[in-house]
């Protein structure tokens, strides 16, 4: 499966999405975050005016291809929310921008806000930070997990409700980001959350945000998640949202955490080898999406050109027989066995 880098920010076709923050000042505490309350640095503040103009100046000069407009809680998530969309609704209207935007929604904010966000916005996103209310009480004592579980549940009824009359309303859905185990939370944790997230509210990213701590805050001396964890966590819950996965089938070691040497998917073949090898001109879309190096692209591929389909073009399909090789037969014969004779 392939990795992309979601560390920062979702990546567009043809560039980078500009991130852009109504206030670094905020009315909350959060232990990891940079702009809490409490601590000492230079904030700033931009008039929505001036945010739409300055980030529509970037994007006709090329610089940026697309907005993510967010903020810190300036007096009140209502009071912050106005000003998002505020800026969101100049940038359409005022400067006729038609490309990709993505709304951050303040936990709590009201329906109507919610509503006219979800307007404007190509993607909605409400933070979660954490995969379950004890979680997050350590995160943040102003943070209420239940507020923000009910927004992202106002958000998809404003959707709903939008939808019998714009059909092509919001067509990068709603999404949502944890900040990715500061306390050495459990993967299996995330990833159960992450399913129901999924499976059940119908969330379109669940991205994670490796922990990096930050100087002159509580969790200032906590340890940066890393890069490789990050990736696993990725995939793992990549596996939930396309794959066909459920947690269950996701292989975690004896702390319920991913392995964090090998790819999941591999590490899941590995465990259920009797499962494979697979002949992939007979196997279902949903088994073909089992084998290591079969994507959904690759696995659609195979089943429009099943017919055509022999030991000697499958690099035309995009099969990478390094990584899917020993779990895969054409037509009862083993690809490796065949490259060797070669
Ligand atoms: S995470 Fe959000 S609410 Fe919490 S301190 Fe940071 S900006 Fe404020």
């Amino acid at each position: 499966m392939k990795y992309k880098n979601f560390e920062k920010c979702e990546r567009l076709k043809k560039g980078i999405l500009s991130k852009e923050f109504i206030t670094s000042f905020c009315e909350n505490n959060c232990f990891y975050c940079a702009f809490r309350k409490d601590r000492n640095f230079k904030r700033e503040f931009i008039q929505p005016e001036k945010l739409a103009k300055s980030f529509f100046e970037k994007y006709r000069k090329g610089y940026a291809r697309g907005i993510f407009i967010s903020s810190a809680i300036l007096k009140s998530s209502d009071e912050t929310q106005y000003l998002i969309n505020k800026s969101a609704i100049i940038l359409r209207k005022k400067y006729g921008y038609r490309g990709y935007m993505h709304i951050k929604i303040m936990p709590d904010t009201d329906y109507f806000a919610i509503k006219e966000a979800l307007l404007y916005a190509d993607r909605a996103s409400v933070n979660f930070e954490a995969p379950g209310d004890s979680y997050l009480k350590k995160l943040s004592k102003d943070k209420d997990f239940k507020k923000i579980f009910d927004t992202v549940l106002k958000m998809r009824r404003a959707y709903f409700e939008l939808r019998g009359k714009y059909p092509f309303i919001l067509p990068y859905g709603i999404c949502t980001q944890f900040i990715y185990s500061p306390l050495s939370e459990r993967d299996r944790d995330y990833l159960e959350f992450t399913e129901f997230l999924y499976r059940k509210i119908n969330l379109k990213m669940v991205y994670f945000s490796r922990f990096t701590p930050v100087q002159r805050t509580p969790f200032e001396s906590l340890k940066q998640v890393s890069l490789l964890r990050e990736k696993r966590i990725y995939q793992a819950s990549l596996l939930i949202r396309d794959y066909g996965f459920s947690l269950n089938d996701i292989p975690l070691d004896e702390n319920g955490n991913l392995i964090k040497n090998k790819d999941p998917k591999l590490v899941y073949a590995e465990k259920n080898y009797h499962l494979f090898p697979v002949d992939i001109k007979k196997a279902s879309y949903e088994i073909l999406l089992r084998i290591p190096g079969i994507g959904p692209k690759i696995a659609k591929k195979i089943i429009q050109n099943r017919d055509d389909i022999n030991l000697y073009n499958l690099d035309k399909l995009g099969i990478n027989l390094k990584r899917a090789g020993r779990f895969i037969l054409v037509s009862g014969k083993s690809p490796l066995k065949q490259a060797s004779l070669f």
